[in-house]
């Protein structure tokens, strides 16, 4: 087993060698998706400023807080320079972060960055004791998937131009528009890289558009 993922892991760190990876690093578990990112082969940087926005190929927004990360981002204008870059670049979310990028946000209503075409519910599983982790069918290459779900949203809707790669009970865990992937649960959590893969995929995509 060893032998046969080493060459392909190493090919995959040879593709994502220039790629630069920002990592929203307001709150939340940032360090997490730096280091998965680190070892899928890609640079990364903490981003806490708009201008640290310049120059990356694509964003992560980790998992964490919500409301508390709103609260950052009206600062300096971050809300408004992380929507404008959500509207063309590529952008990895989870969790927390799926909530910023939605298009609406209940339970209760929240202000977003309304780039995804999606409805996402808050806490809709339950509290911090209700958290979970479930192995579910995944569209990816390689079949099911460790999910981590830690006071996960629920995506109650989506538009048509949304992608839905997994789901939890019939509702999407992991979905992709475009230049924009999503997720409920916390792919930086298990050892287990296809998706952070599948985001330097769309990142190396959107390059050569
Ligand atoms: N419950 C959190 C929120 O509403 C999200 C939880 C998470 O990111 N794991 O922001």
């Amino acid at each position: 087993m060893a032998i046969k993922t080493a060459p392909a892991a190493h090919q995959s760190a040879a593709n994502s060698k220039s790629l630069t990876i920002g990592v929203l690093a307001l709150q939340g578990d940032y360090e997490a998706h730096a280091r998965a990112f680190k070892s899928a082969g890609a640079n990364t940087v903490l981003v806490r400023k708009p201008l640290e926005l310049s120059g990356l190929d694509g964003l992560v927004l980790p998992g964490g807080e919500s409301t508390t990360m709103l609260k950052f981002l009206e600062k300096n204008n971050f809300f408004d320079a992380l929507g404008k870059f959500a509207s063309t670049m590529p952008c990895f979310a989870t969790c927390a972060g799926c909530i910023l990028l939605a298009r609406e946000v209940l339970h209760p209503k929240q202000r977003s960055l309304g780039v995804l075409d999606a409805t996402v519910e808050r806490n809709a599983y339950g509290r911090q004791i209700d958290s979970t982790i479930l192995t579910l069918p995944t569209e990816l290459p390689g079949g099911p998937l460790e999910m981590v779900f830690i006071r996960s949203p629920r995506i109650a809707r989506v538009g048509q131009g949304v992608q839905v790669l997994a789901r939890r009970d019939g509702f999407p865990t992991l979905v992709r528009q475009g230049h924009l992937l999503a997720a409920t649960f916390h792919p930086e959590m298990t050892s287990d890289s296809r998706v952070q893969q599948l985001f330097l995929d769309i990142v190396r995509a959107h390059q050569t558009r």
